[in-house]
């Protein structure tokens, strides 16, 4: 089936995974989650570092392989204190050599990008916060390109009022680093806006946004990277990441028919607290979505 302008629509367009060690594991680590993750039927996997990037470069190299065999797509998600527009010296310093520290053991295994959250505002103006981040982060870079850490920065669309990291700024961020790229976290959009994602066309103007406003967008929105999941959330954003399916708050279903009608494809990594059990209810959303939109 082909769209409009010639391009070829795939049932396969979007690869669903979890945000680390599924829940059913029993025992194992990361190879042994992934392997999991692939035996469920799964195409991505996110390797969580959010409290510290513990993994040594060997044992990336052998999670990079399993990953590899059972053709799953690796990210890797940065450690969450991270900040890339800290007010001291010391913090940014920390901030960039976590980032590093993720970008060798996800170069290693072979994870295409890191994801980390900007920021934090600090009672500061966005414009200030944008700025601090972009030459943070700016350092980052020059360091792995050093190295030849080949992973592309992933800027997360934050879910807190606090924190730094709306769309827009997230794609001012990317912008201006060679290599980086907006990651979609739609529970976060949907939250720090008061629940702004109802409808098809809410989560449409999400991607016409990084259409227009993302240099290379176009291209983008046909290999993105995203998280998904629902939210509890109050005045001040985020409070818990919630199950899929469970307040609709936001739902998935528009979000796959926005995806399956404008032929955009990526990766979405399911962060509820059921992980892969979410992930595939997605997916067979998705795929129910694309049966009908076939007919
Ligand atoms: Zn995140």
């Amino acid at each position: 089936m082909k769209k409009a302008n010639g391009d070829e629509i795939g049932e396969n367009m979007i690869k669903f995974g979890p945000a680390g060690i599924p829940i059913g594991l029993e025992k194992g680590g990361t190879k042994e989650g992934i392997l999991y993750t692939a035996q469920l039927g799964l195409e991505a996997f996110e390797v969580e570092f959010v409290r510290g990037v513990k993994m040594k470069v060997n044992d990336a190299r052998e999670v990079g392989s399993v990953a590899k065999e059972h053709n799953t797509t690796l990210s890797a998600h940065c450690p969450y204190w991270i900040n890339t527009a800290a007010k001291t010296k010391e913090k940014i310093e920390t901030s960039i050599r976590n980032i590093l520290q993720t970008a060798e053991v996800a170069s290693e295994m072979g994870a295409w990008v890191i994801v980390l959250h900007p920021g934090y505002y600090m009672g500061r103006p966005s414009q200030e916060c944008v700025k601090l981040s972009i030459s943070t982060l700016k350092r980052a870079k020059e360091k792995m390109d050093q190295h030849r850490w080949n992973v592309i920065l992933g800027l997360e669309t934050t879910g807190g009022v606090a924190e730094l990291g709306t769309l827009e700024e997230c794609i001012e961020i990317a912008n201006s680093i060679e290599g980086a790229v907006p990651v979609i976290d739609f529970a976060h959009i949907h939250g720090r806006n008061g629940g702004c994602l109802r409808k098809k066309e809410d989560f449409a103007r999400i991607f016409e946004t990084i259409e227009r406003k993302f240099i290379g967008g176009n291209k983008y929105v046909k290999n993105f990277h995203s998280h998904f999941s629902e939210l509890e959330y109050s005045a001040k954003g985020e409070i818990r990441h919630i199950p899929v399916g469970k307040e609709d708050e936001p739902p998935f279903k528009p979000l796959a028919e926005i995806i399956i009608e404008n032929g955009y494809s990526g990766t979405i990594i399911c962060e509820s607290p059921l992980l892969e059990e979410d992930a595939i209810k997605m997916k067979k959303i998705y795929e129910k979505v694309f049966k009908k939109f076939q007919k």
